[in-house]
């Protein structure tokens, strides 16, 4: 057991300025609100902010994993915070150590634990797992890729506008793996004259990269013309990706993501759930194993996909070319003329039999990447199938976050 800090201390909760890509998903996640920010910082309310770590797994940077021993009294407020360029150093505080209070890495893991159980995910990437590199480039050294190829990929008939985008970086060292993502730095100014923050995408590639063997990656990225409401939108960096010409550059940072990663021992299997620009990583990881489909060492793949219409579906024609034995596929159309409504949540369920043959192996994970709406009925159909076969959900469902086989990256 950690002695309790005397309530003259605090172990204050910051962000760091310099990794944080400006996602929101912190605020988004934080259950008490303590999180704001303004055109130049996201912060954290030591007033408010009490610790329980939620926000700190769904951050993919890690500069939301940052803590000072302070003084209560000496708090940083949330104005200082929203001034900072950096980090203040650490201060010294002869006090705390008096009263063994320093921060030590039992108490984090501790917090971490009870923090995976306020997500749906795990928080902890599958045991197998490659070491990712993270935060390599960053808002003050971005790397400079250049676009060697854009295209459309669903049909041209249609309102969903889906462009594969292809960077290469040269010479220069760009480490990923699959279920990673970077941040696009898009050209010009705020309303208020400040830089555009980085925006954030998955690679659509394997860790070999797009084409095998060279430096490259793809994303998938939807041109934003109108936001969730449906209301008129102009997407700042999709239409300047969506727009971008052959060798027009781009500045890149990251790479971000160290949980939601595919396992690299053999005989995996992976469950893949997406919708619409979802399917990035779904396709990284396909594809990984797709390069290496004679060499015996792939598990079983199940994907369920849901778009709107088969045209709206981006990579359509190339996923269905892919062979029956090599991947399960499992469409849901949601607006598909003279078809019923289906949400992947629905084939899930249609499909019980072998999702559950797939759930009840070890070497089994599941991704879920799309819309945030997705995961309270995906969720709900997985304890559904489970429940078929007279096995507890609330059990499985930790085993899988306790292991690291159950990852959710939805916006
Ligand atoms: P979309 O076209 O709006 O929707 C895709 C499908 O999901 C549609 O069939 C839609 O049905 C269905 N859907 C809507 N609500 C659902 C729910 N509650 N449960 C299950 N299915 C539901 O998708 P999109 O515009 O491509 O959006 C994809 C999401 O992925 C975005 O939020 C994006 O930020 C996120 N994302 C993107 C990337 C990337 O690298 N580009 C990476 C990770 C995540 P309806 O007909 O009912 O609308």
């Amino acid at each position: 057991m950690n002695a309790p800090l005397p309530v003259q201390m605090l172990k204050q909760h910051l962000i760091d300025p310099e990794i944080c890509i400006r996602c929101n998903t912190c605020e988004e996640t934080c259950p008490v609100d303590a999180i704001t920010h303004d055109s130049n910082n996201y912060v954290v309310n030591p007033d408010i902010c009490n610790g329980c770590m939620a926000c700190v797994p769904p951050c993919p940077t890690g500069s939301i994993d940052n803590w000072r021993m302070v003084l209560r009294s000496e708090a940083y407020s949330v104005q200082d915070q929203l001034g900072w360029e950096e980090l203040p150093q650490e201060k010294s505080l002869p006090q705390a150590a008096d009263a063994g209070v320093a921060l030590d890495a039992p108490d984090i893991a501790a917090a971490a634990v009870s923090a995976s159980f306020a997500v749906p995910g795990a928080s902890i990437p599958p045991w197998s797992a490659a070491h990712p590199y993270v935060n390599l480039y960053t808002h003050k050294t971005p790397m400079t890729a250049t676009v060697v190829g854009n295209y459309r990929v669903t049909g041209v008939d249609t309102e969903s506008d889906i462009h594969h985008i292809v960077l290469d970086f040269g010479e220069l060292p760009f480490p990923v793996l699959e279920g990673q993502s970077i941040g696009i730095l898009p050209p010009g100014t705020d309303a208020q004259g400040r830089p555009h923050h980085a925006r954030q995408y998955s690679l659509a590639s394997p860790r070999d990269g797009e084409r095998a063997g060279y430096n490259n990656l793809s994303l998938t990225v939807k041109r934003v013309t109108e936001d969730h409401g449906g209301v008129a939108a102009h997407g700042v960096c999709s239409n300047y990706l969506c727009d971008l010409a052959k060798n027009d550059t781009v500045q890149v940072i990251g790479p971000f993501g160290h949980t939601f990663l595919m396992p690299n021992h053999p005989r995996a299997n992976l469950i893949m759930i997406c919708t619409g620009t979802g399917s990035a990583p779904m396709r990284a990881m396909t594809e990984r194993y797709r390069r290496r489909i004679d060499t015996g060492e792939n598990g079983r793949l199940m994907l369920f996909f849901g778009a709107r219409t088969e045209r709206e579906l981006p990579y359509f024609g190339p996923l269905m070319k892919l062979p029956r034995d090599f991947i399960d596929i499992n469409l849901a159309l949601s607006r598909e003329a003279g078809q019923p409504k289906r949400y992947v949540q629905d084939l899930i369920r249609e499909r019980a039999a072998p999702v559950l043959d797939l759930l009840s192996d070890r070497n089994t994970c599941i991704y879920v990447c799309g819309l945030k709406g997705m995961e309270v009925g995906v969720l709900d159909a997985l304890r559904d199938v489970t429940m078929q076969s007279g096995q507890d959900w609330s059990i499985l469902h930790d085993v899988l976050r306790r292991e690291g086989r159950l990852h959710f990256e939805t916006y």
